[in-house]
């Protein structure tokens, strides 16, 4: 798991514990973690229907590290709240994971009647300049698996559409939208940084600019 507090990745160390209520035993648990790389202490309240509706009380919300400033403020936006949603309504969270993803996938021309045909011409690249790399395709081909997403296709109309997922899965919409502004924002600038620089050393010897 990714540490909520500094977002540095660390094997589970859950430990689980009673809630208590004169001294009988409620149902309720708790669970900590503490974080090896932050000594920070994760705590879960665990109600007597299990664990995986689990709700996270310490920290509040989860930090997921900074966005990269190439990001456009409006996916980044969608991104923060999606982020912020996240322990209280997984639901919630993944609607919005899910229209910020068509945000970017439009923002690249990427444009079709629903999210799941979107994907679909994102997997179908030709061009190898702008192909993902193969551990993204797998992980935006898997999105479409959570909740029954390609019976709910994500239109126009229904993009914020409430789909059950499970909290991991609504986790995981955070983690592919993160190697997606790596992708689409962030090598792209990187790239360009690099051009320009070889450019201003091949003006300076008096040569033409790099293709
Ligand atoms: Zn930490």
């Amino acid at each position: 798991m990714k540490c909520p507090h500094c977002t540095i990745a660390f094997h589970e160390n859950w430990q689980d514990d009673h809630i208590l209520r004169n001294r009988q035993v409620t149902g309720w648990m708790y669970k900590t973690a503490l974080c090896p790389s932050c000594r920070e202490l994760i705590i879960r309240i665990v109600p007597p229907s299990g664990i995986l509706n689990s709700i996270l009380l310490h920290p509040q919300g989860t930090n997921r590290g900074p966005i990269p400033p190439e990001v456009p403020a409006n996916i980044a936006g969608d991104y923060i709240e999606a982020c912020n949603a996240l322990p209280i309504s997984p639901k919630a969270s993944a609607a919005l994971a899910r229209r910020c993803l068509q945000n970017i996938l439009r923002a690249h021309g990427y444009k079709d009647r629903d999210l799941s045909k979107e994907i679909d011409q994102l997997l179908n690249e030709k061009d190898a300049s702008k192909a993902i790399p193969s551990t993204l395709r797998v992980t935006v081909d898997g999105i479409r698996n959570f909740g029954n997403f390609s019976a709910h296709p994500i239109t126009d109309t229904t993009t914020l559409q409430i789909i059950d997922v499970e909290p991991h899965e609504a986790e995981w919409c955070l983690e592919i939208l993160e190697e997606m502004f790596d992708h689409f924002y962030v090598k792209p600038a990187q790239a360009a940084a690099r051009k320009a620089a070889l450019d201003a050393k091949l003006k300076a010897a008096g040569k033409p600019s790099s293709k």
